[in-house]
This record gives C-alpha cells, sequence and structure tokens, in this order.
C-alpha cells in the first residue's frame, strides 16, 4: 500500500519540474506546450534540485584542497554525496567504493579498464544492451550474447546456458537493469545469482533502472549481490553532467588507476608516484562537485516521494498508454504489448506506425504536436534488429547505405518514455496524433533527408531558435 503523504509528495513533486510549461512553435502556426515523452533519453530538472546547487554555489569551492572555510565545507558535501548514492543502491562502503563519473558510459568504461581480467577472460553480456554496456567490454575481453524470448525479454535459460557453456572463463557478466528499447526489467539478483555460481561477478547498467525503480546491491558475499552498478543523474532529473560507478573495492583497485594527474596521489617523486586510495584514486582532476551536489539532491528527492508512489504512477501511465496504442490502427508495439497482465517493465514504450517510417512519425509528433520523442535505433542496434525481425541481407543492405552515407531507410521504431511528472494528458497529446498519423490526417508535406535520415515538413528549413535562447548572458548594469 502506497501511503497517503508519499502520494500527496509525490503529487507535489510532479509539479516541481523545471521548463514543464514551455510553449514551442507548431506547423500550424503559434505555440503548443512541450510535451516531453523522451525521459529515457535524459528527464528534465528537479527545481529542488536547482534550488539547492543555487545554495551550493553560495560556498563553491574546489574540494580535498583548500583549508579555507568553503574548501573544507565543499569536501564535506562532496563526501556526503557518495553516502546519500551508496545509501541510495544499498552499498555498503566498507567493501565498496563510489566513483564519481560523467555517465554511465564513463563508468563502464573506466571498470572495463580496471577489471582484473584474467588472459582468454570472457565478458557475459546479451543482446538486449545499450551499446554503452557491449562495446566496452569487447575491447578488453572475448564477448557472449545470452540471447532473448520472442517478445524481447531476456532468455535466462540461455543466459544460464552460456554460463554453462564457458564455464571457468567467464570473468564478468554484464546485464542491463532495464532495456532502454522495450523496458524490460531484468530479474538481475537471478541473474547474479547464476553468475556467482558460475565463478563470474557481475556488473548492471542501472541507466535506465536507477531511476524509475529501488535498487539494492544487497551485501558482498550475499549470492543475489550486485558487485558493479553504473548510472547517470541526467536520467534522474539532475542534469548537472554527472554518474557514478559503485561496486567492489578490491577489484578496483588491482591495477593502476584509470587516468592520473591531480588527485590521485599521495606522493610524486620524478620517478614515481604513490597513489591514493579508493575513490580519489579513480577520481583524477577537478570533480564535478556541483553535479555530485545535484545527483545528491534529486536522490533524496525520489527517497522522500517513495518507490511505492513513484512504481504506482508510472505503472498506471503505462498501462494508460499501452491501451491506448492497442486501439490505434496499424501500431505495433515492440516488448510488452498489452496492458493486460502489466508485468514488470517500465515506461519506456518503442512502437512503428504501419506504412510510415520511424523518423516520419517523430518528426509529425514535434512539428504538428509539439511532442518530443526519440526514433531510431537507441544506440542498441542489435536489439532492435531483432525486435524488428530485420533479416540479415536487409541489414546488411542498410549497413552498406549507411556507410555510403544514406540513413532514410534505416530500421527502427518510434520511443515514447515517462517519468514521474507525465500524466495522462501528456499519453493523450501522444495517442490524438498518432490517431492522425494513422489516418494520414497529418498536415505537412514532409521530405526527408538522405544523410541524416531526418523527416522536415515542406517550408520549414529551421526553427528560429535564438527568439527562444541565446548564449548571451544578462550584462551587468544593462537591464
Ligand atoms: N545504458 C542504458 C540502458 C541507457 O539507456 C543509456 C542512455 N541512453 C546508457 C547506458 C548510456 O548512458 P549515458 O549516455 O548517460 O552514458
Amino acid at each position: 500500500m502506497v501511503s497517503t503523504d508519499g502520494r500527496e509528495l509525490l503529487l507535489k513533486l510532479r509539479q516541481e519540474l523545471v521548463g514543464l510549461d514551455v510553449a514551442v512553435p507548431v506547423l500550424s502556426g503559434g505555440t503548443r506546450r512541450y510535451v516531453n515523452l523522451d525521459n529515457a533519453a535524459s528527464t528534465p530538472t528537479f527545481k529542488p534540485v536547482v534550488e539547492k546547487v543555487d545554495e551550493f554555489l553560495e560556498y563553491y569551492s574546489n574540494v580535498h584542497r583548500g583549508t579555507g572555510f568553503k574548501s573544507q565545507i565543499a569536501s564535506w558535501v562532496y563526501d556526503e554525496a557518495r553516502k546519500v548514492v551508496a545509501r541510495f543502491v544499498r552499498a555498503n562502503l566498507g567493501t565498496e567504493t563510489v566513483i564519481f563519473t560523467k555517465n554511465t558510459t564513463e563508468s563502464i568504461n573506466k571498470l572495463s579498464r580496471l577489471y582484473p581480467f584474467r588472459e582468454d577472460a570472457v565478458v557475459l553480456t546479451t543482446m538486449m544492451e545499450h551499446h554503452s554496456n557491449d562495446l566496452p567490454w569487447r575491447r578488453r575481453a572475448k564477448v557472449v550474447h545470452a540471447g532473448l524470448k520472442p517478445d524481447g525479454s531476456l532468455d535466462v535459460d540461455d543466459y544460464a546456458a552460456k554460463l554453462r557453456e564457458h564455464a571457468g572463463r567467464i570473468d564478468l557478466v554484464a546485464v542491463t537493469g532495464a532495456a532502454n528499447v522495450s523496458g524490460w526489467v531484468n530479474p538481475i539478483h537471478q541473474l547474479a545469482r547464476l553468475a556467482h555460481e558460475a565463478g563470474a561477478r557481475i556488473v548492471v547498467d542501472a541507466a535506465q533502472l536507477a531511476p524509475h525503480r529501488p535498487v539494492d546491491m544487497k551485501p558482498h558475499g550475499h549470492p543475489e549481490h550486485i558487485d558493479f552498478l553504473a548510472f547517470s543523474a541526467h536520467k534522474m532529473y539532475a542534469p548537472y553532467g554527472v554518474g557514478a560507478l559503485v561496486g567492489d573495492r578490491e577489484s578496483l583497485l588491482a591495477n593502476e588507476p584509470d587516468s592520473v594527474g591531480g588527485g590521485v596521489v599521495d606522493i610524486v617523486t620524478v620517478e614515481t608516484a604513490y597513489w591514493r586510495d579508493l575513490p580519489e584514486r579513480e577520481e583524477a582532476g577537478t570533480p564535478d562537485i556541483v553535479g555530485v551536489v545535484a545527483l545528491a539532491a534529486a536522490i533524496r528527492l525520489l527517497e522522500a516521494a517513495g518507490w511505492e508512489a513513484i512504481v504506482e504512477h508510472e505503472n498506471e501511465l503505462t498501462r494508460y498508454a499501452l491501451e491506448r496504442l492497442e486501439r490505434i490502427p496499424g501500431i505495433t508495439v515492440y516488448g510488452q504489448r498489452a496492458a493486460r497482465g502489466l508485468a514488470d517493465r517500465l515506461g519506456v514504450i518503442a512502437f512503428n506506425v504501419a506504412g510510415h517510417p520511424h523518423e516520419l512519425v517523430a518528426a509529425i509528433l514535434s512539428y504538428e504536436g509539439a511532442i518530443g520523442v526519440r526514433s531510431g535505433c537507441f544506440c542498441a542496434h542489435p536489439y532492435v534488429l531483432c525486435l524488428l525481425g530485420v533479416d540479415e541481407p536487409t541489414a546488411n543492405r542498410v549497413r552498406t547505405d549507411i556507410l555510403a552515407r544514406d540513413r532514410s531507410n534505416v530500421p527502427g521504431a518510434v520511443r515514447a518514455s515517462v517519468g514521474i511528472y507525465n500524466d495522462q494528458s501528456d499519453i493523450d497529446a501522444l495517442c490524438d496524433c498518432l490517431e492522425m498519423v494513422s489516418r494520414r490526417a497529418y498536415r505537412g508535406r514532409y521530405t526527408v533527408c538522405k544523410e541524416t535520415g531526418h523527416y522536415v515538413p515542406e517550408g520549414v528549413t529551421c526553427f528560429d531558435f535564438p527568439r527562444h535562447f541565446t548564449l548571451d548572458p544578462r550584462l551587468p548594469g544593462r537591464g
């Protein structure tokens, strides 16, 4: 049961995002309220996060080096934020460390460089990964991909079979906590148990999971312990340029530091250097202190609203969206299609409209509905090709076209994704517009740019962006 307090706080928090009422131009002339359904890419910012950042800036100073009050308080704040992150994912700072990075991609790349792989090591990943949790491993090990079920969810039997097939050689398993295309949530603790039984460790890409579901790394030594976790603040209502890598201290100490320079050393002579302990040893140079403050504030807000209320709200919206999409002629949803018996999935919905290229649908939503979605392959090419059932000859033809700078026929889908602030009116705006697309009742005549694959309505060259925003700051004393 969600407490009344949780529901009330969530209701209030949902109004407190920057930019919810921004109006943008549409093809019919005039402007419309922008409907953001692109949260899987990045979320808008919590207003209390902006306030916290402004408050902190009064005290801003570099960390860990100065003796002035501001240096000391900034250092204290920075270290407190680590504890906030550790508590958020139930990590134990005795055995685990929290390293602040730029984003999930940097966290996973860093882990891939630091991890003490054996010779001939194998990394087991899955066919549903974002490239950020696949490509870095290919540089360090042989990568094997666990397959999918016909609905696009992970085939856990195949995962277990691959663990057996490569028994004794798999050092690390790299899985996503939730898929950024279909929204499927993976059973990470079951996967962790199987990985540990096979003598492997597990890293979970929590870029999509952490903003939408509670994460519990469980204690070190627990069979279902998550050894490493990566996520990004820009998907958690705090887009100030920070990510985190949380994980096992011992393995992160096994190699030389990933990046060297100021901040990572205890002693330097002209011949040698003595590295500091974690986490400083992995945070070369001045960190993004402001970003870290923002991340900690966003975490506090999510915790205050409570996961039960958040999950309940997002599930309701997802169910509503799937119900409405089911009734629109020609729509194919990838992954779980039906609203009935909603499985564990996020409000990330990938779909296509029959007879309409995905890029065209996304363009109509933008130019005529002021709706922000994403379209394409979502940095998960192998997964999208599987979901769409693209055969190998077609995929090869498209690859040849792309290399010849022709993206006009790239297969893909449209993706709508919800955040905690979205409501039914946002889903209605999306579905009303899609009904119009399905009836071919849209206003614009769109042409595709071969090189980018983007569709633009005739008569529109470019939005007048400087009318909305320029980089010129207020000049002091000039009003
Ligand atoms: N993994 C997943 C599942 C994602 O959705 C994303 C972002 N689209 C990433 C990794 C990469 O995140 P970032 O761009 O913040 O590094």
